[in-house]
């Protein structure tokens, strides 16, 4: 066999990985049609299926390589992946902080992927990287940052935080000899991700100081003060302070313009997460709440919470662009051709720690324009007065709860009459589960289990909430029914534990 006829039987085998027109129809309209009856179907499907035995089912594709139906692929997406478990982008997930899956980010999706447009840098993909800066420049302009600020779209809130402590650590010019005396201060509320960035950014050595809180778990601005005033005292750096514009936990928002203040007296570097809270900036009412962001240093706002986007986005915005530069560009011989196009602007890949990119920014952008910002601003109001009206209405179901909300996370309890109340609530969050309609989910606050309800996912709306009531409502009565199905069994670690409960 020849050279040529060699690589062109190769090439026979390999364009079935480029289907024409008929067959790209017939693909999609298998995933087309799969998409259409999951959204028509959602609202009678449970958010949470607890069996996740399905899973296994997977395994069985595996056996052989071999080409396969489309329907059989998109059964065993469904059956395996799609069921088990959380359903994400159900009106019902009520847990943890809810994310989202807008209908034109998919599409978004596929078009990136379709084109497959390179992210990274300017050079080769100048129109994918201008949107991108475009969606930072709007979202600088949201968070209130001057002219100066730059960001990077990242996959999530972790690497982007990840983003800004690399580039604090650069700003500082802390180098690993200085880690044992570098301090970074923070409620103990704050999101582990910023912990975990720390470590991963090699500063797993740095001090940390739990700062105190108030009773509302926000940041006490004078304790920081204190703690950073003795740390001078005894010859130790000061460094970063990280608040929190919404805990994950309870959506408390730390008083960002006085720790603001600090912050600069200090001369400490100041981030802000804004991964739940952030895009509540976009109601002109909520601004005066998350006054003091636009004099952080940097900032983390997730759209992949509270801009509804399926996963995959997160965004990191800091507020002078040489801070970002000096810590992530890289220079490298093989791409010598692209630097010159460097004029028109730096590349995502000078301010990040990816290279090649998805092409998140059409994500972002292509909902933003087809709906404009008015549904967003809709949604997130809707998600305030659903959190509210929920409080008052579990309270007056009988339940314990948490003080109103800043954001749109509730927490609750159910005190029994008698017996253990962290067992009950503990059983209570089981049984809502079982149940399937909604996912709760729960929290310890002052070594009390709550149950939370944190209303973001934009499918969520006031019957939603109403049948979470209900549920609720139907888990409590029948666990009064029968205590002995939550009497506390204590174990060794001190947990409560519900005999019998599937976890
Ligand atoms: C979700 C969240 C994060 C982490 O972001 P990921 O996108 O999950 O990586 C950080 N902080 C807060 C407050 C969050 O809600």
């Amino acid at each position: 066999m020849t050279l040529r006829s060699r690589i062109l039987e190769l090439e026979r085998e390999s364009r079935s990985l480029d289907p024409d027109a008929a067959e790209r129809d017939r693909l999609l309209s298998a995933a087309h049609a799969y998409a259409q009856q999951y959204l028509d179907k959602l609202p009678e499907t449970p958010a949470y299926n607890c069996d996740k035995s399905a899973v296994l089912a997977l395994r069985d594709l595996a056996a052989g390589p071999g080409p396969r139906p489309m329907d059989q692929l998109i059964e065993r997406i469904d059956g395996s992946v799609v069921r088990p478990g959380l359903l994400p982008s159900h009106a019902g997930h009520l847990a943890y902080i809810p994310g989202g899956g807008i209908y034109a980010s998919s599409l978004a999706d596929y078009l990136a992927a379709v084109t497959n447009e390179y992210a990274g840098v300017r050079f080769a993909g100048p129109g994918a990287v201008e949107m991108e800066d475009l969606i930072l420049d709007w979202m600088a302009k949201l968070v209130g940052f001057p002219e100066t600020a730059d960001g990077n779209l990242a996959s999530g809130g972790s690497i982007a935080s990840l983003i800004a402590v690399v580039a604090a650590r650069e700003a500082a010019g802390l180098r690993a000899r200085d880690f044992e005396r570098a301090v970074v201060y923070a409620s103990p509320h704050i999101h582990q991700c910023l912990h975990k960035a720390l470590r991963v950014a090699g500063m797993g050595e740095t001090v940390r100081r739990d700062v105190a809180v108030d009773r509302g778990r926000r940041l006490c601005p004078r304790s920081l003060a204190e703690v950073v005033a003795a740390d001078r005292a005894r010859g130790l750096k000061p460094w970063l302070v990280l608040a929190s514009a919404g805990t994950a936990d309870t959506g408390a928002v730390d008083p960002l313009a006085q720790i603001a203040d600090i912050a600069h007296r200090e001369g400490l570097w100041y981030h802000v997460d804004a991964a739940y809270g952030g895009f509540f900036a976009m109601l002109p009412e909520f601004r005066p709440v998350l006054a003091g962001m636009e004099r952080a240093d940097s900032v983390v706002l997730d759209p992949h919470k509270g801009m509804f986007l399926p996963y995959g986005t997160g965004a990191v915005l800091v507020r002078h662009r040489d801070a970002l530069q000096d810590a992530h560009a890289y220079y490298a011989s093989y791409m010598q051709d692209t630097v010159e196009a460097e004029a028109g602007g730096r590349s995502p890949a000078a301010v990040s720690p990816e290279l090649t990119k998805h092409f998140r920014a059409l994500r972002v952008w292509l909902p933003l324009l087809l709906h404009g910002e008015e549904p967003f601003r809709a949604c997130l109001r809707e998600k305030l007065e659903l959190a509210k009206y929920f409080h008052r209405e579990v309270e007056a179901l009988g339940f314990e709860v948490g003080p109103e909300p800043e954001l749109s996370v509730v927490t609750y309890r159910w005190v029994p009459e008698s017996g253990d109340a962290n067992a009950f609530n503990q059983a209570l969050v089981e049984e809502t589960h079982r149940d399937g309609r909604v996912f709760l989910s729960s929290t310890t606050i002052d070594g009390r289990f709550v149950l939370r309800m944190a209303a973001l996912a934009f499918r969520t709306h006031l019957d939603t909430i109403d049948l979470a009531l209900e549920v609720l409502r139907g888990a409590v009565a029948r666990l009064e029914a029968e205590p002995e199905r939550w009497r506390a069994v204590a174990r060794a670690d001190g947990v409560a534990h519900a005999p019998g409960a599937r976890t």
